[in-house]
C-alpha cells in the first residue's frame, strides 16, 4: 500500500530534500519558509537565489528553518574561450565554494558549461575543464566543501555541460581524489546501460546527492522534466541498487518543468511532490558490509 503524507513524518522525510529550481516562483525565504511548512528536511540552494537573498541571511533563515542544505547549484562555467576569462571562472568558482560553506553545502553541484563558443573541439574542451577542477580542488579541500561533478544528458554537451556520462564523473573523482565527488540524476543517467555499474564503482561515499525526477515520453522541450512517478524511469528499481551499495545521502526533487509544474503553485509542487518521492526517499539505510 502506498504510504501517504500523514504517515510521513519526520524519519520518513529526513533524507528528502527539495532542489529550489522545481519551484522558481519561490523567493529563497519562500521556499525554505514553504519547505519547512511542509515537513521536507532539505533544501538544495540555487546560487541566483542566494545572491538576492545573501548569503548570511540565507544561513541564518535555514538554521531558524531547521533545514539542511543538501547541495549548492551550480559552479560557474569553465567553458570562456581565453585564459583570461577560464581564470574568472575559476575564480567565481572559488567564492562559490566559500558562500557554500557558509550555508553548510556539502558540495558544489559541477555543471562545467558546453563548448567555447566558436568551438568543435570537445575532447580539448573536457581537459580544460578537467584541469580547471585540478585548480579548484585545494579550495574544495580548504572550505570542506566538495566538487559534486554531475553528468548532464549528453543533448546538453553543446550548451551546458561537456561532462556526459558517470563514467566519465567517477574517472575525473579517482585522479582528483578528496575533495571530488558525484551528484547522480536520474533524468541524465537512467538511459546509461553502465548507471548501476557506474553507481557500484562510485561507492556509497562518493555520491554526495541523488536527484531524483522522471523522463517524459514524448519530451517537448529541453526544459521538460517530469515529476517522479510521470514517465518511464524505474526510480523504485534505483533506489534499491542505492540500499543495496549502502548510500546514507540526501535525495533531492530537481524538477525543470517550464511547461507544467513551473506554472503551478508552488505549494501544490511541493505537495505533490512529496507524495510521489516519498515511497522513494525513506531512511532505510542497509548496513555496510564490514
Ligand atoms: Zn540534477
Amino acid at each position: 500500500m502506498p504510504l501517504t503524507v500523514d504517515q510521513a513524518m519526520q524519519p520518513a522525510l529526513s533524507r528528502f530534500a527539495m532542489n529550489q529550481i522545481t519551484t522558481p516562483e519561490w523567493s529563497m525565504a519562500q521556499a525554505i519558509d514553504g519547505y519547512a511548512a511542509q515537513g521536507v528536511g532539505g533544501i538544495a540552494v540555487w546560487r541566483h537565489f542566494l545572491d538576492d537573498y545573501g548569503t548570511a541571511r540565507t544561513a541564518r533563515h535555514l538554521r531558524d528553518a531547521g533545514l539542511w542544505v543538501a547541495s549548492l547549484c551550480t559552479s560557474a562555467w569553465l567553458n570562456e574561450p581565453d585564459a583570461v576569462g577560464l581564470r574568472k571562472a575559476i575564480d567565481e568558482n572559488i567564492r562559490i565554494l566559500e558562500k557554500a560553506a557558509e550555508i553548510g553545502a556539502p558540495c558544489v553541484v559541477m555543471v562545467v558549461g558546453g563548448l567555447p563558443a566558436g568551438s568543435r573541439d570537445i575532447a580539448g574542451q573536457r581537459e580544460r575543464v578537467r584541469e580547471a577542477l585540478h585548480e579548484l580542488l585545494p579550495h574544495a579541500r580548504r572550505t570542506g566543501v566538495k566538487l559534486g561533478l554531475e553528468p548532464l544528458h549528453p543533448m546538453y554537451a553543446g550548451d551546458r555541460n561537456v561532462l556526459s556520462t558517470l563514467k566519465q564523473a567517477n574517472d575525473l573523482c579517482d585522479e582528483l581524489g578528496e575533495g571530488a565527488g558525484l551528484v547522480a540524476d536520474v533524468y541524465h543517467c537512467w538511459w546509461d546501460p553502465e548507471f548501476r555499474n557506474e553507481l557500484k564503482r562510485a561507492g556509497p561515499e562518493r555520491i554526495l546527492t541523488f536527484h531524483y525526477c522522471d523522463w517524459l515520453v514524448p519530451t517537448r522541450s529541453m526544459r521538460d522534466r517530469g515529476m517522479v512517478g510521470d514517465g518511464v524511469i524505474d526510480i523504485a528499481r534505483i533506489r534499491r541498487w542505492l540500499d543495496a551499495l549502502g548510500y546514507a545521502g540526501p535525495f533531492e526533487l530537481e524538477i525543470f518543468s517550464e511547461l507544467d509544474w513551473w506554472k503551478r503553485d508552488p505549494s501544490e509542487t511541493t505537495r505533490i511532490g512529496i507524495e510521489r518521492c516519498l515511497p522513494h526517499v525513506g531512511p532505510l539505510v542497509r548496513a555496510k558490509p564490514e
